[in-house]
């Protein structure tokens, strides 16, 4: 059995839950909890950031709607501090929100309402990031790709792809942000060099990569999230 844990050592990972929303957060403390993490619950925007020095979470799950403060100054607050994964819990309707809150350096969102497994799964790939983000890995793996960020190689099966340089960092981009998604604006500001890049670019690009990618045990390697971005997914082979 694999823990969930970020370090190697003893301790669960902590993860701080600013949700004001009473029953949700006692369920994702329970859920969490039930998962083998630690969680620290705040139901304000100002109980999370005083939780956040407290106990320097591993990772943070929040809300965007609550009571005291908008949950978007959350994130830049945070992200003032370090580099702490930030999973956003956004309603269905916010669309422009959740572009927002990936542009101020939140790491994914889930949508509530969500799956229990789809949220174990974003949070995984946050506390991987996180242990990423601390150390360098030239050496991204999903499924049967594998990507080698030093020597711009990439691999499927015993197969090396032959990739334009585009396509490579926009492979690149997506790959260092593995199984989390990485929003339109951002593609198009890293591998463009301009948010006002015309999308259409990104279209025809992830069109041509998500055609050499291939798919890996019947599901896509690069997956689109509608209106938002996209996502490399994370695949244990
Ligand atoms: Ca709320």
């Amino acid at each position: 059995m694999t823990s969930p844990r970020t370090n190697g050592g003893a301790d669960p990972a902590t993860i701080l839950v600013v949700e004001d929303d009473a029953s949700l957060n006692a369920a994702l403390a329970a859920t969490l909890k039930a998962a083998g993490y630690r969680p620290v619950s705040a139901r304000s925007a100002a109980e999370g950031l005083r939780w956040f020095a407290h106990y320097t979470p591993d990772l943070v799950l929040l809300d965007l709607g609550l009571p005291d403060r908008d949950g978007l100054s959350v994130i830049g607050e945070i992200r003032g501090r370090g580099q702490t994964p930030i999973v956003v819990l956004s309603a269905r309707e916010a669309q422009a929100m959740k572009v927002e809150a990936l542009d101020l350096g939140a790491d994914d969102y889930v949508q509530k309402p969500f799956g229990v497994e789809e949220l174990l799964a974003r949070i995984r790939a946050g506390l991987r990031h996180g242990v990423q983000a601390r150390g360098s890995a030239p050496l991204v793996r999903t499924g049967d790709l594998s990507i080698d960020l030093g020597l711009r190689r990439v691999t499927k099966g015993a197969e090396t792809l032959k990739l334009s340089p585009k396509e490579y960092d926009l492979l690149a981009e997506l790959a260092m942000k593995l199984g989390r998604t990485v929003s339109h604006k951002d593609l198009l500001r890293t591998v463009w060099g301009s948010e006002r890049a015309d999308i259409q670019y990104l279209r025809v690009y992830v069109g041509q990569l998500r055609q050499k990618l291939g798919t890996f045990a019947g599901e896509p390697l690069l997956l689109s999230e509608a209106g938002v971005g996209y996502r490399l997914a994370a695949i244990m082979a």
